[in-house]
């Protein structure tokens, strides 16, 4: 028997979001014959409840500061700006429809069949299909499993109150005070949000100081910054009970702090979303990290069954789910050896206010490794002299004192993801300070700054 005639398809990928697409659209341009099942919305998380919406939010948080900004440059607003939670929300949805429609599209065109149906995997080589219609069983040579993460709230009393980052998006009135729970990307780019559209926030975290594993200076700054926009930041205390008053609710916390809000947003992080995949039956566990262990060729325990993204070890970014699905293309379909994922220099960025951008390095990971040199700066934007905001912006370069090589940037302040990207291919491609100094600036900007650094702040 050929393989055309024991298999429906070359491969069958359970899950439409970015890395699930992108694996089937590159395989199909690669001639292989592709099936993609999906049970809930096309681009998964990052398109409908994740970086698209997000960053629309955060744009509209913005207008804030603008607003705010304005007068000194000689602009008088009729009256005090008011906020529309059902425009945002509803514009927020039409946009969303339309990318939705724009990932049917793509693949289509690109010869993919797509199947609305939820999916569990019954063998190596086996897909059952579920959907209001009934079951179809799929056979495929590769199963590429490409569900992505699911948000999980810790269980407490009352912890059924909490909302997730999920439902955040569609709240149905505009929660007037807001509570944050979580000191990760999500709960400090929400507590900036909703602080920014006019909700009274509280961002409640358990450790000492919030966005563990990222540089202390810029996690100081941000603190910092993010208070003096407004933000109630509440260190080293978690949630003990919520109890519903009266279309609100009082927030107990561990520290015996009582808060009233309208809304409690648990961003306490994301776990393998693979509930009813049927996984276990074919030994495929999960690690001590909750992730799927793969080897280089994404290669499950069973080796015709693939998994991507944030189902696997590394950062749950989208970028990385859609390099990794060009990488599993390259390895399964174009049958090369693509070079390995630079997992070090993966710059990322923060949509806090202001927002935070890195790429390589924290000034502790570098010390950790030898001696190195610290330029850094603050400052307040130049905008900022006419506009009277307080806001300030850091930047930082840590530098390998022995080889001049820059092992990290980081950023705090206006675009800051915006100008990170241009510094990551420098760190990426290994420059030392001296290329840095060499870069002529462009001026006036904020991002001249990192190639103007000239005295070391610290060794
Ligand atoms: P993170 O894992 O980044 O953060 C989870 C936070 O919740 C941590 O601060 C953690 O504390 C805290 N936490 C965990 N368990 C509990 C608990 N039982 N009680 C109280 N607090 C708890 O998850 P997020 O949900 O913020 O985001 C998920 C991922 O999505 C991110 O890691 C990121 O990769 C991605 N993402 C990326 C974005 C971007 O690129 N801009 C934007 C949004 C998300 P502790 O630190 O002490 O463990």
């Amino acid at each position: 028997m050929t393989d055309a005639e024991r298999y429906d398809y070359d491969l069958f990928v359970i899950g439409a979001g970015s890395g699930g697409v992108r694996a089937a659209r590159t395989a199909a341009a690669e001639g292989a014959k592709v099936g993609i099942a999906e049970d809930r919305y096309l681009g998964g998380t990052c398109v409908n409840v994740g970086c698209v919406p997000k960053k629309l939010y955060s744009y509209a948080a913005h207008f804030h500061d603008s607003f705010d900004d304005a007068a000194g440059f000689g602009w008088q607003l009729p009256g005090p700006a008011t906020f529309d939670w059902a425009t945002l929300r509803e514009n927020k949805t039409g946009e969303i429809k339309r990318l939705n429609g724009i990932y049917q599209r793509l693949l289509e065109s690109a010869g993919v069949t797509l199947y609305n149906a939820r999916a569990s995997v019954v063998d190596a080589h086996t897909v059952v299909l579920h959907n209001d219609a009934g079951e179809q069983q799929i056979h495929a040579k590769k199963i590429l499993v490409a569900t992505g993460g699911w948000p999980w709230i810790p269980d407490f009393p009352g912890s059924e109150y909490a909302i997730d980052s999920n439902r955040v998006f569609d709240l149905e009135t505009f929660p007037e005070r807001f509570l944050v729970l979580g000191g990760g990307y999500i709960a400090v780019e929400f507590a900036s949000i909703f602080n920014g559209l006019g909700s009274e926030t509280e961002l409640i975290y358990r450790g000492e100081l919030f966005l563990r594993g990222f540089d202390q200076e810029v996690r100081e700054f941000t603190r910092d910054e993010m208070a003096r926009k407004g933000v109630n930041l509440h260190f080293n205390t978690n949630i003990a009970q919520i109890e519903p008053s009266n279309g609100a609710y009082w927030v107990t916390l561990t520290d015996g702090k009582t808060l009233e809000v309208d809304a409690v947003l648990a961003a306490t992080g994301r776990h393998a979303n693979i509930e009813g995949l049927g996984l276990d039956t074919l030994g495929i566990r999960l690690d001590e990290q909750g992730k799927i262990p793969v080897n280089e060729r994404f290669e499950t325990a069973v080796p015709s069954v693939l998994a991507l993204g944030d189902l696997i070890a590394g950062p749950e970014l989208t970028p990385i789910a859609l390099a990794e699905a060009m990488q599993l293309v390259d390895i399964h379909f174009k049958h090369t050896t693509p070079a390995p994922l630079d997992y070090a220099t993966i710059p990322t960025a923060v949509f806090c206010h202001p927002n935070i951008g890195t790429v390589g390095l924290s000034e502790e990971q570098a010390r950790e490794r030898g001696d190195i040199r610290v330029y850094r700066t603050d400052f307040r934007a130049m905008k900022h002299t006419l506009s009277g905001s307080q806001e300030r912006t850091l930047m930082k370069l840590v530098v390998d004192d022995a080889t001049d090589v820059v092992l990290g940037a980081h950023m705090v302040g206006d675009e800051a993801g915006e100008i990170m990207q241009g510094i990551a291919i420098a760190v990426r491609a290994g420059l030392t300070k001296t290329d840095f100094d060499r870069t002529v600036g462009i001026h006036p900007t904020g991002a001249e700054e990192f190639v103007t650094l000239r005295s070391v702040s610290r060794r």
